[in-house]
């Protein structure tokens, strides 16, 4: 038989996340002892207003298609959070809802990269970026941040990857995987770069609920001068424990929305109707997300804390989201090596840094959403075989 995967998807790759997950699941269920900390999912469950929400609907048989775009309650509900929550002027005309985060990022890269374009991304980065990057046929370019530096991007270090070809820039903030928050400075060297060079700027803002210290979460699409070059994307997964009910949107200007609304209307069609009407619901669930915020709090210092207790271990302590992000330096393995022997040695399954591209190098990611006797555990058993 002749070849017949396209190039695009020769060019893509799988996602090293779910590879990695998968692997932890298939293991435990061969009845092997391990501690995965690889996926990037709440160990919470969705909010019981939120699950009532969605069996209501069911009921009432909400159950048909909706319009692509999503329904008329939730757009304006998404609209009223963005204007409310991040100073973004949105309309509901530039509102996409999409079955999770993902197609909505997809659809940003399909409808507005091509052959000859390049993308820009911060790295170490979220691994979708670049295979949507390549799928698209457009070149990934990217920006190396480094863990000396707290993964701080400077105006310098994005004019050195410029050039006339770059159409689009991808940040992260909170970050997976490095649990970076941007800063107001460095939002001011992006906009203003973005600016200059007449690019579009996808800003992942899908762990906003997740910051630590008193920071606080700041949106590029709320500074005017480049609200209509912004594509926000978010959505319910991580703030509302809604991984598997897949809602997330899209927020950007009515022209750009229309072409990735074309993308939708031809593929996905629409998120299903009573995943919708639960989402309504849990953007009034503030309470639950933030007692599920203080829990990743206490998770991540206990980690941090006890990883830094390992003299080969260095282990910033993440601004947001809920990743360790950190660097061991033993017998002078790559992260490659550092995640095999983990798992041989002490049965723990996490993500080599290098999965995330440039800049994770020596570095592993640990999920800290999972219980603390999990963690506790795995702290145990990083100082035995790290000594
Ligand atoms: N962006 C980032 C940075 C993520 O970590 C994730 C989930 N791992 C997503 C987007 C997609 O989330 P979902 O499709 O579940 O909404």
């Amino acid at each position: 038989m002749r070849d017949f995967e396209a190039l695009r998807m020769k060019r893509a790759g799988g996602s090293p996340t779910v590879a990695l997950n998968a692997k932890g699941i298939r293991m435990k269920e061969e009845g092997i002892d391990i501690l995965s900390f690889a996926a990037g999912e709440p160990d919470f469950d969705t909010p019981a207003p939120v699950k009532a929400a969605g069996i209501a609907a069911i009921q009432a048989n909400d159950t048909h298609y909706t319009s692509a775009a999503g329904t008329l309650a939730l757009r304006r509900r998404i609209v009223r959070k963005l204007r409310e929550e991040n100073g973004i002027q949105a309309e509901t005309d530039g509102i996409i809802v999409t079955p999770g985060a993902k197609p909505a990022l997809y659809q940003a890269m399909m409808c507005f990269l091509e052959e000859g374009d390049e993308c820009m991304v911060l790295t170490p980065a979220y691994p979708s970026y670049r295979s949507g990057i390549l799928m698209a046929g457009a070149e990934y370019v990217p920006v190396p941040l480094r863990f000396e530096d707290g993964f701080r991007v400077t105006r310098d270090m994005l004019e050195a990857k410029v050039s006339k070809r770059s159409k689009m820039l991808i940040v992260c903030s909170p970050c997976n995987p490095t649990g970076h928050v941007l800063t107001g400075e460095e939002m001011r060297d992006i906009a203003d770069f973005v600016q200059e060079h007449d690019m579009l700027l996808v800003s992942d803002e899908i762990y906003e609920k997740l910051v630590y210290d008193g920071r606080k979460h700041l949106s590029f699409g709320a500074i005017p001068e480049i609200a209509d070059r912004v594509i926000t994307l978010n959505g319910l997964s991580k703030s509302a424990a809604m991984t598997g009910w897949r809602i997330g949107y899209s927020a950007s200007s009515p022209e750009l929305s229309r072409v990735m609304l074309k993308l939708q209307q031809n593929t996905v069609n629409c998120t299903a109707a009573f995943t919708q009407a639960a989402a309504i619901a849990a953007f009034d669930c503030a309470d639950e997300a933030e007692s599920m915020r203080q829990s990743y709090l206490r998770r991540r210092d206990l980690i941090c804390d006890g990883l830094n207790a390992i003299p080969a271990i260095t282990c910033p302590r993440a601004e947001g989201a809920f990743y360790a992000f950190f660097r061991i330096d033993y017998k002078g393995m790559n992260a490659e090596e550092l995640a095999d022997y983990m798992l041989d040695k002490a049965g723990i399954l996490a993500v080599p840094g290098t999965a995330f591209g440039e800049g994770g190098e020596k570095c592993i990611r640990m999920s800290f959403a999972a219980d603390e006797a999990s963690l506790r555990e795995a702290v145990k058993r990083m100082a035995e075989i790290f000594s």
